[in-house]
This record gives structure tokens, C-alpha cells and sequence, in this order.
């Protein structure tokens, strides 16, 4: 018989994340503590001289007279979604099992649907930068091809498909990306640029499915969920490195976004 498994303590749960997070006051606390863990700074002149204005949840620059907030200058900023919301968004992002899509995401919040969409992109954006370290030892790569079935054309059928490409150190993290095609120099490339010098790579047929993809438009932000879904299932603070990353992260203006994608 197998040993059961050890269940997973997570450091967030939805109960806990609607007592501790409910309000966007609370949420602004957690925001400014992952922003300056070391006291509020002047993102401008790098001041510690700080004044607090409550009526305004704003803070004043004592050297420089900047005024900001905690939102100022982040992902945060000029949203008119509550942090909360925020919040949530982020908790399931990081906890569902099969990602999550802007269309679940409008339903579960209420939300209007481009607000989804850009929540979810924006997510996934600083989710991005969590595990960039290199692959090494055993790695594994295979590619695979994901998008929809075309009528009146073989299983073998592959023009309107997109190839997505996997690498997965053994006992460790995976690497995840759109390919333009499937060439040598393409697959050495992108060993080369996911692997340190001294990897042994392996190419197999075993990697793992790429869980429930039928739909290759933004599949780079997909797969880049994906990778950081896997490479942080042992991660027990995984809700709070990403909303660190996200408080951190640089601003990404919409229309940039959309280019992107
Ligand atoms: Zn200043």
C-alpha cells in the first residue's frame, strides 16, 4: 500500500485570506510591509524622511515633497479595482490547479471581462520573474503542439498549431515556452538559454502533458503560469513571493500588454 501523502501546508486559504485581506485598508498594510520591509522610502529621492497623510493614504517626502502612495509607481496604480479584489485574483492565480482563464476569472469577481483579462496578464507577468535561476543536472526536453482540431484534416495536421517546449530538470523546476518551430538551432537555443553550462540535457517523450491547453493565443503567459504553478507547488509562502513580485514589479501599460500578447 502507498504511504499517504503528506498533506501541504499552505501559508494562504481562502478563509484566511478574506479575514486578513477583506478590506483594502488591510490589503494596503501588506502592500507597504512587501513594499518597504524596511520603512517607507521616497521612490524618488530614496528618503527615509517620511510624512503620512492618513486623510489621504498618502505619504509626503519631508526632503523632496514628493506625495505618494503605496500604489504609486506599481502594478496597483490606476486601477480602480479594489485591492481585494487584487488579492483574490492573485490567491486563486496561484492556487488553482489547471490556471486560471479571464473569462473564469470576470465570473468568480464580478468583473468586467478586459479587467479580467488584464488581472490575469499582469499576474502572470511578475509571476514570470520568480524562479529565473538556471536549469541544471538531468534535464529533460521535449516539445508538443497545442491548438485546436481542424476540420476535414488529419490527427497529423499541424498548420494551426502552435509548439509549445519543455524543459524539466529532474527533481526540479520547469522551463516553459513558445517555439517558432522545431529546428536545431531553435531547440539549442532555447536549452541554452534555460540550462547552466555544466547540464547534461536528456531529450525524451516523457514529459509531462501540458495540462488543458487548447487554446494557443497567449500561450506564452499560459505556459508561463504553468511553469511558476510547478515550480512553486513546494512553496508554501508561494501568495506572498507573488505579491511581492507584483508590488515590485515595473508598471506594464496596457497597450504595451496587448502588443505583447
Ligand atoms: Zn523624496
Amino acid at each position: 500500500m502507498k504511504k499517504p501523502i503528506k498533506a501541504f501546508k499552505a501559508e494562504m486559504n481562502l478563509p484566511k485570506l478574506i479575514e486578513q485581506f477583506g478590506d483594502d485598508e488591510k490589503c494596503r498594510a501588506r502592500l507597504t510591509e512587501l513594499r518597504w520591509p524596511k520603512g517607507v522610502t521616497c521612490p524618488r529621492c530614496e528618503s527615509k524622511s517620511i510624512s503620512r497623510v492618513i486623510e489621504r493614504d498618502q505619504y509626503d517626502c519631508n526632503k523632496c515633497r514628493y506625495q505618494f502612495s503605496t500604489a504609486s509607481g506599481t502594478i496597483f496604480h490606476d486601477t480602480h479595482l479594489p485591492l481585494s479584489k487584487w488579492f483574490l485574483a492573485i490567491y486563486l492565480m496561484t492556487e488553482s490547479k489547471k490556471g486560471m482563464s479571464a473569462l473564469q476569472m470576470k465570473r468568480t469577481l464580478a468583473i468586467c471581462y478586459d479587467t479580467a483579462w488584464y488581472l490575469c496578464h499582469r499576474i502572470r507577468a511578475a509571476m514570470r520573474e520568480i524562479n529565473s535561476e538556471l536549469l541544471r543536472g538531468i534535464v529533460e526536453v521535449d516539445e508538443t503542439y497545442v491548438g485546436g482540431k481542424t476540420r476535414g484534416m488529419g490527427r497529423g495536421y499541424r498548420g494551426n498549431k502552435a509548439i509549445a517546449i519543455g524543459a524539466v530538470q529532474r527533481q526540479g523546476k520547469i522551463r516553459l515556452q513558445v517555439i517558432p518551430n522545431v529546428t536545431k538551432a531553435t531547440l539549442h537555443k532555447f536549452i541554452h538559454d534555460n540550462t547552466a553550462p555544466d547540464t547534461e540535457a536528456i531529450y525524451t517523450d516523457e514529459m509531462p502533458a501540458y495540462w488543458g491547453i487548447d487554446d494557443a493565443k497567449h500561450l506564452d503567459a499560459y505556459l508561463d503560469e504553468l511553469e511558476h504553478r510547478f515550480n512553486n507547488r513546494k512553496n508554501e509562502y508561494i501568495f506572498r513571493d507573488t505579491l511581492t513580485k507584483l508590488v515590485n514589479a515595473a508598471k506594464l501599460p496596457y497597450a504595451e500588454l496587448t502588443k505583447a500578447a
